[in-house]
């Protein structure tokens, strides 16, 4: 099979709201009126972001996932992608899965693949993707305000504790592990929550490299600090069964791969956030509050602060 041949059997299929998509120099794009692109590029390499021995259609899920889960974070409506690939081989069984787990998680989202580029080389996979959102609606890391509640979406935690097993850091039963790895192969993109945080969240940044890493790109474009309250932060059942192991601890607070939303809102708009929360059927939790001294400090139960290690993953670190 040539370059060409792959790209029309697995990566093609119809585009039927793009002006051009997969076949050109390039493809062709129209926002809706009022609208500008909102664009993110996200990457995963073989041995960094998976295990090279990766389930494709879980991979091909998680590739464009992370996408969409930036599209998400700006409240932004994503509506194409491109997907650039360098593969050691030609193999058929693993592109057949593989693309269609992308294709999957694309349909249910609406996006379609417009386009990429594909060469041979170790196994990498880098998704550009492209949505639209308002000029002024788009949630942006710096619009946080002193004394805004600070929110999370969904639990945290269960992605780092699922990795955490497979490293043999934990010992998990097999049915806690059942429990957590979906949020580890199969992180679910919060988009819907991202377009009805428009004109109600301050600030929104996506969960990927821990609560405390993440919430802090949004405390430093906002030049705030926040109080957090432990005990509020969302852990599934199976994690809350390890607290207060410093494991836990960790992965509720630092643990990364999680893709849940992370957002500021006006204390005034409390009721409006817990009414997106039953209408979209996802918990939302509210963790703390934004405040003017800065760095970010955890109160236990006991009101004592908790140390916390506060940096997420950095690759050159
Ligand atoms: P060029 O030589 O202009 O870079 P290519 O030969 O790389 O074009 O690609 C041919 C067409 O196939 C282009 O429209 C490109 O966007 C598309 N394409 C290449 N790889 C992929 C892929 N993995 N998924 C989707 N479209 C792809
Ligand atoms: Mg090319």
């Amino acid at each position: 099979m040539n370059e060409f041949d792959l790209i029309c059997r697995y990566f093609t299929r119809a585009t039927p709201n793009t002006l051009l998509g997969v076949g050109d120099d390039a493809a062709l794009l129209q926002v809706s009126p009022g609208n500008v692109l909102a664009v993110s590029s996200d990457m995963l390499v073989s041995g960094t972001h998976f295990f090279a021995d990766a389930d494709p259609f879980l991979l091909g899920h998680k590739t464009l996932a992370v996408n969409l889960s930036d599209m998400a974070a700006m409240g932004a409506l994503p509506r194409w992608a491109t997907l650039s690939l360098s593969l050691p081989a030609v193999e058929a069984a693993w592109l057949e899965r593989f693309s269609a787990g992308f294709f999957a998680l694309a349909q249910q989202h609406g996006v379609e693949l417009v386009g990429g580029d594909t060469t041979r080389g170790p196994l990498n996979l880098c998704v550009t993707i492209f949505g639209e959102v308002g000029a002024q609606q788009a949630l942006r890391r710096g619009g946080a305000q002193l004394g805004d509640e600070i929110w999370v979406s969904g639990t945290l935690g269960d992605a780092a504790l699922a990795l955490a097993h497979l490293q043999g850091r934990v010992a998990l039963s097999e049915t806690e592990f059942v429990a957590c790895a979906p949020a580890l192969h199969q992180p679910c993109p919060r988009v819907a929550l991202g377009l009805a945080l428009r004109g109600v969240a301050s600030s929104a940044i996506d969960v990927s490299d821990g609560l405390l890493a993440d919430l802090g790109h949004i405390l430093e474009a906002s030049q705030l600090g926040a109080e957090l309250d432990f005990v509020q932060l969302p852990g599934s059942a199976v994690l809350r069964s390890y607290l207060p192991q410093a494991l836990a601890n960790q992965c509720l607070l630092s643990g990364g791969d999680d893709y849940e939303l992370c957002f500021t809102v006006p204390a005034a708009r409390h009721a409006e956030v817990l009414s997106i929360a039953t209408r979209l059927g996802l918990p939302l939790a509210c963790i703390g509050r934004t405040v003017a001294t800065r760095g970010c400090v955890v109160h236990d139960a006991a009101g004592l602060s908790i140390h916390v290690e506060a940096a997420g993953y950095d690759h050159f670190r």
